[in-house]
């Protein structure tokens, strides 16, 4: 009834300002366009969120550990290197310096024998020590679980932070992007950021809080797997349907 009303009254039109026209098409086209239409329609982003659930129902966190520290520790080391090089590396380290305690008594020059191989290892062994004292010093022994706490710790930003409250402390207070969530976030247009902070804050609007940790692990997987940097699997993904990434090497 509303479009034919609209339709008769055409002439009319010609006095209102072009400002009011344009206003009275927007409205119109807000209330003809489903809300759930875009990149970020709730549908499509629980789509997604299926489709991840489908190929990775496991996905859990590489990195071997037996210990929030110890987690807090390999995070660190993953920095610029792969899990399997830091699980190659943590054994003969924690075996060595199993406690924070540990950690913050040992020679630098070892430390970073020990975790040389990681790349970095300068850096690494004076933040993994420096981890070590803060928690000493600051936190009673034990790794902190919150956010702000765990962010003051040496080596430890908001990607690290959130790993060990995801996965140590069951605690969801953001999402782990790394560089595989970061490529494949954008690659889904679920964010447009081009800052691993940035693409965090527009995935915390769009993923369900009790998805974010499960739902980082399962990119990660996906992009180790399938949807990797350089001729990303496009056949062999359960979401092609639902990417429109100008990467892809395959369209169904
Ligand atoms: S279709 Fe290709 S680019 Fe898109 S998510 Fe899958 S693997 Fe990645």
């Amino acid at each position: 009834m509303t479009r034919a009303k609209t339709k008769k009254k055409p002439p009319a039109v010609k006095s209102a300002s072009p400002q009011r026209s344009a206003s009275k098409k927007t409205n119109a086209n807000t209330r003809k366009t489903p809300v759930l239409r875009g990149p970020l329609a709730p549908e499509r982003v629980a789509a997604i969120l299926k489709a991840l659930d489908e190929a990775y129902p496991e996905a859990v966190c590489a990195l071997t550990h037996r210990s929030a520290w110890e987690l807090l520790v390999a995070t660190i080391l993953s920095a610029q290197c792969t899990d399997v090089r830091v699980n190659m590396v943590t054994p003969e380290l924690f075996r060595r310096f199993p406690t924070p305690a540990a950690m913050a008594k040992a020679s630098l020059p070892e430390l970073e024998e020990l975790i040389r191989t990681t790349g970095f290892f300068r850096n690494k062994a004076k933040s993994i020590q420096g981890a070590a004292r803060k928690i000493i010093a600051e936190f009673g022994g034990d790794v902190p679980q919150t956010l702000a706490e765990l962010i003051t710790i040496p080596g430890a930003a908001r990607k690290t932070a959130n790993v060990v409250l995801g996965v140590s402390f069951g605690k969801a207070e953001g999402v782990v992007v790394d560089t595989h969530v970061f490529r494949i976030a954008r690659r889904l247009e679920l964010a447009k950021a081009d800052t691993a902070e940035k693409v965090e804050q527009e995935l915390m609007k769009v993923i369900p809080q009790d998805r974010w940790i499960s739902f980082s692990h399962q990119v990660i997987h996906h992009g180790r797997q399938v949807c990797i940097a350089r001729n990303p699997k496009c056949r062999e993904c359960n979401l092609e349907q639902l990417c429109r990434s100008k990467d892809k090497t395959w369209s169904s």
